[in-house]
């Protein structure tokens, strides 16, 4: 990712569109859009860019987040880009624009100091990677890989809700993978932990970078093996079996957990 100027932006083909993200790591969106037209939206605001970056993904220009409060215009919000997320209708929507540079904003906000020797990290042109000047020490964007699995018995599946959920949704589980763990070895521990269960039949699904701050989802499907539902209360509240026919409030269609959900047991279901 290069850091270009503005000059360099404001030459470009009046239809390119950014994706413009404040100091605190927010998204500007007009419209309901993340990707505004870049030459326009300068002139309306007269925004100060602070930077911008561009890469064969994605281009972004980063506003000051004060200078878009005096904003009478009420096409401009700001949200937090995992609120974004969430509020979109389906996961086709995720461009991978917009997921790298949700990951780009956090990451930037997060790398601004070395944990060496606390001086101030550079960008290096053409690349994430930022720099101590002091020390050379090199710092990247980090990525959490984490698991999801959907556990099937028959016509059910188990879903847990923990206290992070929002009241009454249920989720399929998830773990962070450990060190020196393969994804599959993490599926095993996870559910054992969680809620005191065996599974089988272990297979790949899908996965899903979700940088939210910095998570990297790959999901499961498993069978149910044996064992009693046992929770861990320090991970979840509740977890239980659901029939197909009752399912509760699941997670928002742009998450990979309801994307496995609505493939492998929605719309599978035989009538
Ligand atoms: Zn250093």
């Amino acid at each position: 990712m290069k850091q270009i100027h503005l000059t360099d932006l404001t030459q470009k083909p009046s239809d390119q569109r950014a994706v413009f993200y404040t100091t605190e790591g927010k998204f500007i969106i007009q419209n309901d859009s993340p990707l505004l037209l870049v030459r326009e939206t300068l002139e309306r605001f007269q925004w100060n860019v602070q930077a911008v970056h561009e890469d064969e993904c994605v281009l972004m220009v980063q506003i000051k987040e004060e200078e878009t409060h005096d904003e009478a215009d009420s096409e401009i919000k700001l949200i937090a880009p995992r609120d974004y997320f969430l509020s979109m209708s389906s996961q086709l929507e995720i461009g991978k624009k917009v997921l790298r540079a949700a990951h780009w904003a956090v990451a930037n906000q997060m790398l601004q100091f070395c944990s060496h020797c606390a001086g101030s990290l550079e960008k290096v042109p053409e690349t994430t990677e930022k720099k101590c000047p002091q020390c050379q020490k090199s710092f990247f964007p980090k990525l959490s890989p984490a698991v999801l699995v959907l556990i099937q018995r028959g016509d059910e599946i188990l879903l847990a809700r923990g206290p992070q959920h929002p009241p009454e949704m249920y989720t399929i589980l998830a773990g962070f993978i450990d060190l020196g763990e393969s994804a599959e070895e993490t599926v095993y521990r996870e559910v054992r932990e969680e809620v005191g269960l065996e599974v089988t039949n272990l297979k790949y699904f899908g996965s899903q970078s979700w940088p939210f701050p910095d998570s990297f989802m790959i999901a499961f499907t498993a069978d149910y093996l044996r064992g009693e539902i046992k929770i861990d209360p320090s991970e979840l509240e509740e977890a239980r079996w659901f029939h197909r026919d009752e399912l509760p409030k699941l997670p928002p269609p742009s998450t990979l957990s309801r994307k496995l959900i609505d493939d492998v047991f929605v719309k599978r279901r035989s009538f």
